[in-house]
Protein backbone atom coordinates (compact mmCIF):
# COMPACT_ATOMS: atom_id res chain seq x y z
CA UNK A 1 0.00 0.00 0.00
CA UNK A 2 1.18 3.14 -1.16
CA UNK A 3 1.37 6.35 1.59
CA UNK A 4 -1.23 8.46 0.25
CA UNK A 5 -3.81 5.35 -0.11
CA UNK A 6 -2.44 4.25 3.56
CA UNK A 7 -3.37 8.15 4.62
CA UNK A 8 -7.03 8.17 3.04
CA UNK A 9 -7.76 4.65 4.46
CA UNK A 10 -6.57 5.71 7.60
CA UNK A 11 -8.84 9.21 6.75
CA UNK A 12 -11.40 7.20 5.58
CA UNK A 13 -12.27 5.46 8.92
CA UNK A 14 -12.26 8.17 10.59
CA UNK A 15 -14.61 10.06 8.78
CA UNK A 16 -16.82 6.88 8.56
CA UNK A 17 -16.98 6.87 12.03
CA UNK A 18 -17.61 10.44 12.19
CA UNK A 19 -20.43 10.05 10.18
CA UNK A 20 -22.15 7.01 11.67
CA UNK A 21 -21.92 8.82 15.20
CA UNK A 22 -23.78 11.87 13.63
CA UNK A 23 -26.43 9.89 11.59
CA UNK A 24 -29.70 9.92 12.40
CA UNK A 25 -31.84 7.13 12.49
CA UNK A 26 -33.56 8.27 9.15
CA UNK A 27 -31.28 9.75 6.26
CA UNK A 28 -31.83 8.92 2.76
CA UNK A 29 -30.23 5.81 2.11
CA UNK A 30 -29.44 6.96 -1.82
CA UNK A 31 -27.18 9.77 -0.07
CA UNK A 32 -25.03 7.18 2.47
CA UNK A 33 -24.34 5.39 -0.12
CA UNK A 34 -22.96 7.79 -2.39
CA UNK A 35 -21.62 9.11 0.59
CA UNK A 36 -19.62 5.88 1.62
CA UNK A 37 -18.24 4.95 -2.11
CA UNK A 38 -16.52 8.38 -2.37
CA UNK A 39 -12.86 8.10 -2.55
CA UNK A 40 -12.54 10.83 0.48
CA UNK A 41 -16.03 9.83 2.85
CA UNK A 42 -17.78 12.79 3.95
CA UNK A 43 -17.05 12.56 7.55
CA UNK A 44 -20.88 15.17 8.21
CA UNK A 45 -24.15 14.04 7.12
CA UNK A 46 -24.86 17.65 6.18
CA UNK A 47 -21.41 17.03 3.65
CA UNK A 48 -22.82 13.97 2.76
CA UNK A 49 -25.96 15.58 1.07
CA UNK A 50 -23.99 18.25 -0.18
CA UNK A 51 -21.86 15.65 -2.14
CA UNK A 52 -24.35 13.92 -3.35
CA UNK A 53 -26.41 16.78 -5.23
CA UNK A 54 -22.74 17.92 -6.18
CA UNK A 55 -22.72 14.66 -8.42
CA UNK A 56 -25.76 14.24 -9.26
CA UNK A 57 -26.79 17.86 -11.17
CA UNK A 58 -29.10 16.57 -13.34
CA UNK A 59 -31.29 15.34 -11.06
CA UNK A 60 -30.58 18.65 -8.53
CA UNK A 61 -31.44 20.26 -11.52
CA UNK A 62 -34.84 18.87 -12.01
CA UNK A 63 -35.49 18.58 -8.38
CA UNK A 64 -35.12 22.60 -7.66
CA UNK A 65 -37.31 23.73 -11.13
CA UNK A 66 -39.81 20.76 -9.50
CA UNK A 67 -39.93 22.50 -6.12
CA UNK A 68 -40.10 26.30 -7.66
CA UNK A 69 -43.33 24.73 -9.38
CA UNK A 70 -44.71 23.83 -6.54
CA UNK A 71 -43.69 27.53 -5.17
CA UNK A 72 -45.25 28.93 -8.44
CA UNK A 73 -44.85 32.69 -9.83
CA UNK A 74 -45.09 34.79 -6.37
CA UNK A 75 -48.84 36.95 -6.99
CA UNK A 76 -47.22 40.42 -8.61
CA UNK A 77 -43.74 39.22 -9.54
CA UNK A 78 -43.04 40.02 -12.83
CA UNK A 79 -38.88 39.11 -13.95
CA UNK A 80 -36.95 42.82 -13.99
CA UNK A 81 -33.32 43.68 -14.19
CA UNK A 82 -31.93 45.39 -11.76
CA UNK A 83 -29.27 48.51 -11.36
CA UNK A 84 -28.10 48.29 -8.01
CA UNK A 85 -26.84 44.80 -6.25
CA UNK A 86 -28.82 45.92 -3.28
CA UNK A 87 -32.39 45.89 -4.97
CA UNK A 88 -32.35 42.20 -5.31
CA UNK A 89 -32.80 42.07 -8.93
CA UNK A 90 -30.41 40.38 -11.53
CA UNK A 91 -28.22 42.67 -13.02
CA UNK A 92 -28.29 41.08 -16.10
CA UNK A 93 -30.76 38.69 -18.65
CA UNK A 94 -27.65 36.02 -17.70
CA UNK A 95 -28.53 35.31 -14.26
CA UNK A 96 -31.73 33.14 -13.79
CA UNK A 97 -34.63 35.37 -12.15
CA UNK A 98 -35.20 34.82 -8.20
CA UNK A 99 -38.08 36.27 -7.00
CA UNK A 100 -37.38 35.17 -3.70
CA UNK A 101 -34.13 36.80 -3.30
CA UNK A 102 -36.10 39.90 -4.04
CA UNK A 103 -36.88 41.52 -0.48
CA UNK A 104 -40.37 42.24 -1.88
CA UNK A 105 -40.95 38.31 -2.53
CA UNK A 106 -38.36 36.93 0.23
CA UNK A 107 -40.53 34.05 2.13
CA UNK A 108 -39.91 33.76 6.19
CA UNK A 109 -37.18 32.42 7.72
CA UNK A 110 -36.38 28.49 7.27
CA UNK A 111 -37.54 28.84 2.96
CA UNK A 112 -35.12 28.09 0.51
CA UNK A 113 -34.25 31.45 -0.97
CA UNK A 114 -33.91 29.76 -4.70
CA UNK A 115 -37.04 28.07 -5.20
CA UNK A 116 -39.14 29.16 -1.84
CA UNK A 117 -39.70 26.05 -0.53
CA UNK A 118 -39.59 24.77 3.35
CA UNK A 119 -35.63 23.52 4.09
CA UNK A 120 -35.73 20.64 6.37
CA UNK A 121 -32.52 18.80 8.21
CA UNK A 122 -28.98 19.09 6.06
CA UNK A 123 -30.69 21.35 3.36
CA UNK A 124 -33.03 18.68 2.83
CA UNK A 125 -36.38 19.22 0.75
CA UNK A 126 -38.97 16.78 2.44
CA UNK A 127 -39.32 16.38 6.19
CA UNK A 128 -38.36 12.99 6.32
CA UNK A 129 -37.92 13.09 9.84
CA UNK A 130 -41.48 14.51 10.89
CA UNK A 131 -40.46 17.83 12.32
CA UNK A 132 -43.68 20.29 11.10
CA UNK A 133 -41.54 22.64 10.53
CA UNK A 134 -38.81 23.78 8.36
CA UNK A 135 -35.72 24.45 10.07
CA UNK A 136 -35.13 28.16 10.61
CA UNK A 137 -31.51 28.33 10.66
CA UNK A 138 -31.85 26.98 6.87
CA UNK A 139 -31.87 29.32 3.44
CA UNK A 140 -31.75 27.34 0.89
CA UNK A 141 -31.70 23.52 -0.31
CA UNK A 142 -28.46 21.82 -0.56
CA UNK A 143 -30.04 20.50 -3.88
CA UNK A 144 -31.17 24.19 -5.42
CA UNK A 145 -27.23 25.12 -4.08
CA UNK A 146 -26.43 22.97 -7.05
CA UNK A 147 -28.96 23.52 -9.76
CA UNK A 148 -28.10 27.49 -8.83
CA UNK A 149 -23.94 26.61 -9.46
CA UNK A 150 -25.26 24.75 -12.73
CA UNK A 151 -27.22 27.45 -13.89
CA UNK A 152 -25.11 30.30 -13.36
CA UNK A 153 -22.01 28.41 -14.21
CA UNK A 154 -23.15 25.76 -16.90
CA UNK A 155 -19.28 25.20 -18.31
CA UNK A 156 -17.77 24.20 -14.86
CA UNK A 157 -20.02 21.29 -15.17
CA UNK A 158 -18.81 20.20 -18.92
CA UNK A 159 -18.14 16.84 -17.72
CA UNK A 160 -21.31 15.92 -16.57
CA UNK A 161 -23.01 17.53 -19.48
CA UNK A 162 -20.20 15.71 -21.95
CA UNK A 163 -21.25 11.91 -20.28
CA UNK A 164 -25.13 13.01 -20.88
CA UNK A 165 -24.67 13.31 -24.06
CA UNK A 166 -22.44 10.26 -24.62
CA UNK A 167 -19.73 12.50 -25.85
CA UNK A 168 -21.65 13.19 -29.06
CA UNK A 169 -21.64 17.18 -30.37
CA UNK A 170 -25.50 18.40 -29.86
CA UNK A 171 -25.64 19.56 -33.43
CA UNK A 172 -23.29 18.04 -35.75
CA UNK A 173 -23.41 14.20 -33.67
CA UNK A 174 -19.80 13.91 -34.18
CA UNK A 175 -17.39 12.90 -31.47
CA UNK A 176 -17.19 15.98 -28.70
CA UNK A 177 -13.59 17.23 -28.99
CA UNK A 178 -11.85 18.15 -25.86
CA UNK A 179 -12.24 22.18 -26.64
CA UNK A 180 -16.25 21.59 -26.80
CA UNK A 181 -18.20 24.04 -25.32
CA UNK A 182 -21.56 24.42 -23.38
CA UNK A 183 -24.11 26.34 -25.33
CA UNK A 184 -28.06 27.60 -24.33
CA UNK A 185 -30.02 25.97 -27.32
CA UNK A 186 -32.39 29.07 -26.97
CA UNK A 187 -29.76 31.65 -26.41
CA UNK A 188 -30.61 34.04 -22.90
CA UNK A 189 -30.98 36.95 -24.57
CA UNK A 190 -33.63 35.47 -26.92
CA UNK A 191 -34.97 34.04 -23.24
CA UNK A 192 -35.29 37.55 -21.95
CA UNK A 193 -36.47 38.97 -25.69
CA UNK A 194 -39.22 36.35 -26.22
CA UNK A 195 -40.26 34.25 -23.48
CA UNK A 196 -40.08 36.82 -20.68
CA UNK A 197 -43.74 36.41 -19.59
CA UNK A 198 -43.40 32.67 -19.37
CA UNK A 199 -44.30 31.46 -15.46
CA UNK A 200 -41.72 31.84 -13.63
CA UNK A 201 -40.80 27.93 -12.94
CA UNK A 202 -41.27 27.39 -16.65
CA UNK A 203 -38.43 29.99 -17.28
CA UNK A 204 -35.73 28.26 -15.47
CA UNK A 205 -36.08 25.40 -17.66
CA UNK A 206 -33.93 27.47 -20.05
CA UNK A 207 -30.89 28.10 -17.71
CA UNK A 208 -31.57 24.01 -16.75
CA UNK A 209 -30.60 20.99 -18.00
CA UNK A 210 -33.13 21.15 -20.86
CA UNK A 211 -31.68 24.05 -22.60
CA UNK A 212 -28.11 22.90 -22.18
CA UNK A 213 -26.13 20.93 -24.81
CA UNK A 214 -22.06 20.70 -25.52
CA UNK A 215 -21.16 21.30 -28.53
CA UNK A 216 -18.10 21.23 -30.27
CA UNK A 217 -15.92 24.50 -30.81
CA UNK A 218 -16.09 25.77 -34.33
CA UNK A 219 -19.89 24.97 -34.49
CA UNK A 220 -20.02 26.89 -31.01
CA UNK A 221 -18.24 29.88 -32.68
CA UNK A 222 -20.50 29.80 -35.80
CA UNK A 223 -23.89 29.67 -33.88
CA UNK A 224 -22.57 32.84 -31.54
CA UNK A 225 -21.81 34.45 -34.40
CA UNK A 226 -25.09 33.91 -36.18
CA UNK A 227 -26.86 35.11 -32.75
CA UNK A 228 -24.68 38.28 -32.60
CA UNK A 229 -25.46 39.39 -35.99
CA UNK A 230 -28.87 38.81 -35.44
CA UNK A 231 -28.81 40.75 -32.33
CA UNK A 232 -27.15 43.94 -34.60
CA UNK A 233 -29.89 43.50 -37.26
CA UNK A 234 -32.44 43.74 -34.92
CA UNK A 235 -30.92 46.97 -32.83
CA UNK A 236 -30.78 48.33 -36.39
CA UNK A 237 -34.18 47.19 -37.38
CA UNK A 238 -35.15 49.43 -34.33
CA UNK A 239 -36.58 52.95 -34.41
CA UNK A 240 -34.64 55.88 -33.14
CA UNK A 241 -35.12 56.83 -29.62
CA UNK A 242 -37.09 60.01 -28.94
ZN1 LIG B 1 -34.85 25.12 -2.86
Amino acid sequence: MSAASEWRETRNVAARVRLERALPAVFPAAVLAHALSRPLVPPTPRLAVESYWRHHLVRADRLARGLAARSGTPEGWTWRLGALREDGLPLSFRMPPAPFREPAFARERGHCRICGQPVYRFGWHADLWGAGVPNRNAGWHAACVAAWKLWTAPAEQVKALKARQRHRCAESGKRLLRTAEVDHRTPLYRVWREHREAPWPVLLGYWGVPNLQVVNRTIHAAKCAEEAGERAQRRRDLPPPG
